[in-house]
C-alpha cells in the first residue's frame, strides 16, 4: 500500500500524480499524521516558509526506514495566486527528485504533469524569454534535451498558425455513438446495445441545443467547425445530413468530421460529408495487425481500413488524418513502424501517433497486462515514429499528455506544411473560445486570447461543461443551452 502525507491537503491530488510517475498504482491512501509504519509506501511532504523564501520538504519511507528525501527551496510570493502556484511547482518538483534518487530514475517529461506542455513552454517564454524558459524546463522541471527540443518544435510550428485577439471561437459538436466500444475507450460513447432508442433522442436534442447557435456567433470570427464523438458516422444517413447542414451553415474555413471507425464508412456517408462542405475526416487504423485490433475490439479488419481510407480519397477529401496507438498489447516498436511505413505509403496529410492510455485497474489492463510492452519499448516506438514522420516531411504540430499513459508518453499530431488542424492546435493551447454542443462537451471562453498569457493581466479561462449522461442530457438541453448562454453572456 503507499501512503502519503502532506501539511498542504490542496496539493494532494498533484503530489499523486507525481507519484504515479514511478508507481502504477490507483489508490494513495491519505494520511492525517506523518507517522509512518514497519509495512508500507510512505510519502511525506512538508513545507518550512521562511522570511523571503520556502523550503518545500518530500520524505520517502519504505517499509519502516526512510530511504530518500529532498528540499527545494523558492522565493515566497506574494499574492494569493502568486503563491499558490510556486509553492505546488516546489512540492511537486521535490517530491519528484526524492523519487527519481530512490528509484534511480528520471522521467522523460521531469516532474510536469499537466496535459500541456507545449503551451507551459510557450506561456513561459512570452513571460520569461525563450532561453530562461528552456532553463527552467531543463534545471527546474528536469524535461529531459530532447522532450524539450520535441517540445519547442511544436511551439515554434504553431507560432505562424495561432489566432490573434480574443474574437476568434471553435465550434465543437459531439456525437457520442460507436457501433461498438474498443476495449480501451475511456469517452462516453454509447452502443446500440446499451441504449438503443437513444439516437434520435439525442439528434433532437442536439438540433435543439444547437439553435443558439447563431446569437453565439454573432460578431466573432469562427476558425474551425469540428464534428466528433464517438463516431458521427454511426449515426444514420438522415441524422448525419441533418446535423452536418446545421455545420456546414457555420461557414468556418476549417470543417473537419470524424469517420473513426473504418467500419461505419459507407459511399453514401461519405458523399454526405463532402456535400456538407467538410474539407478534413479522420479514418483511423489504430493498428494494421489484425490480431491486434481483433485483441482491442475495434471490429474491423486492416483491408476494412485500406478500402474506407481509399474511398475517402476518391471522395476527394483535401484533408485525411489517420490515428495510431503505440503501446499496444502484444505489440512491439517494429509492429508500430511497421504500420506506420504502410499508412505512410497512403500519403494521408495528418497523422496523429497516440500511446495507448489505460486505467491501470481497467478490465482491459487485467486481461492484457503481460502482454503490454514496457515503457522503453513504447518510447523506442514512438522515437521510431517520430524520426521517420520527420523525414517523410511530417512536422508535430501539436501534442498533449494523458493520464494513465505509457511510460510518461504523449500524444502528437503529425502534418505536412500547411495541412495542420487549427481545431487540435487551439483546443490544446487554449488558443480560442469554444463551444461545446452535444453530451459531454466542455465549451470555454478565453478570455485575453493565446498572446495574453505572455502579459501583466495574463489569459483567463472560464468553462461551462455539458452533462456526460446521455439520458441527462436529453433532459436537461435547455439547461445546457443556458450554460452556455451565461458563459458567452449573450
Ligand atoms: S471509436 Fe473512439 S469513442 Fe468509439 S468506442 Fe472506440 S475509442 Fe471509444
Amino acid at each position: 500500500m503507499t501512503y502519503l502525507y502532506s501539511e498542504t491537503p490542496e496539493f494532494f491530488s498533484e503530489l499523486c500524480e507525481e507519484i504515479r510517475l514511478f508507481i502504477d498504482i490507483r489508490r494513495i491512501e491519505k494520511l492525517k499524521t506523518d507517522e509512518f509504519e514497519k509495512d508500507g509506501f510512505f510519502v511525506l511532504h512538508y513545507f518550512v516558509r521562511g522570511e523571503g523564501s520556502v523550503e518545500s520538504t518530500a520524505r520517502i519511507a519504505n517499509d519502516g526506514e526512510i530511504v530518500a528525501e529532498y528540499t527545494y527551496e523558492c522565493a515566497a510570493q506574494s499574492g494569493e495566486l502568486a503563491r499558490k502556484r510556486a509553492e505546488k511547482r516546489a512540492a511537486k518538483i521535490s517530491l519528484y527528485r526524492a523519487l527519481s534518487g530512490h528509484f534511480g530514475k528520471a522521467m522523460p517529461w521531469g516532474s510536469l504533469t499537466g496535459i500541456r506542455p507545449t503551451k507551459l513552454l510557450r506561456d513561459s517564454q512570452m513571460r520569461l524569454g525563450k532561453a530562461k524558459a528552456q532553463a527552467l524546463f531543463l534545471n527546474e522541471f528536469d524535461v529531459s534535451e530532447e522532450k524539450l527540443a520535441f517540445a519547442q518544435r511544436i511551439v515554434d510550428v504553431q507560432q505562424r498558425l495561432l489566432p490573434s485577439g480574443e474574437n476568434n471561437i471553435d465550434v465543437y459538436i459531439g456525437i457520442p455513438f460507436c457501433t461498438t466500444r474498443c476495449a480501451y475507450c475511456s469517452f462516453a460513447s454509447s452502443t446500440p446495445d446499451v441504449f438503443a432508442d437513444a439516437e434520435q433522442l439525442y439528434m433532437d436534442a442536439l438540433t435543439d441545443e444547437l439553435n443558439i447557435l447563431d446569437d453565439l456567433l454573432e460578431g466573432k470570427v469562427v476558425r474551425a467547425v469540428y464534428v466528433g464523438g464517438g463516431t458521427p458516422t454511426a449515426i444514420s444517413d438522415e441524422n448525419l445530413k441533418k446535423i452536418l447542414s446545421i455545420a456546414a451553415k457555420i461557414g468556418a474555413d476549417e470543417f473537419t468530421v470524424e469517420a473513426g471507425r473504418p467500419d461505419t464508412i459507407t459511399q453514401s456517408k461519405l458523399k454526405l460529408i463532402k456535400q456538407s462542405g467538410a474539407k478534413r475526416i479522420s479514418v483511423n487504423a489504430q493498428t494494421l495487425r489484425d490480431d491486434t485490433l481483433s485483441r482491442i475490439g475495434r471490429c474491423h479488419t486492416a483491408q476494412d481500413f485500406f478500402e474506407a481510407y481509399n474511398m475517402a480519397r476518391q471522395a476527394g477529401f483535401e484533408s485525411i488524418n489517420v490515428d495510431l496507438i503505440a503501446g499496444l498489447p502484444g505489440e512491439s516498436a517494429d509492429d508500430l513502424v511497421n504500420t506506420l511505413e504502410q499508412i505512410m505509403r497512403l500519403e494521408p496529410q495528418n497523422i496523429t501517433v497516440h500511446t495507448l492510455a489505460i486505467k491501470r485497474a481497467s478490465k482491459f489492463a487485467a486481461q492484457n497486462m503481460d502482454a503490454l510492452p514496457s515503457s522503453e519499448d513504447t518510447r523506442d516506438a514512438l522515437k521510431k515514429a517520430a524520426d521517420m514522420l520527420e523525414k517523410a516531411g511530417y512536422a508535430p504540430y501539436y501534442m498533449y499528455r494523458q493520464k494513465y499513459m505509457k511510460g510518461s508518453m504523449e500524444n502528437v499530431g503529425y502534418a505536412k506544411h500547411g495541412k495542420e488542424c487549427l481545431y487540435n492546435i487551439d483546443n490544446m493551447e487554449d488558443a480560442c473560445s469554444v463551444a461545446a454542443f452535444g453530451a459531454g462537451g466542455i465549451s470555454k471562453r478565453v478570455f485575453g486570447g493565446v498572446q495574453a498569457a505572455g502579459n501583466e493581466t495574463g489569459q483567463r479561462i472560464e468553462r461551462a461543461a455539458n452533462v456526460k449522461d446521455l439520458r441527462e442530457y436529453i433532459a436537461r438541453t435547455g439547461e445546457m443551452r443556458k450554460r452556455k448562454r451565461r458563459l458567452f453572456e449573450v
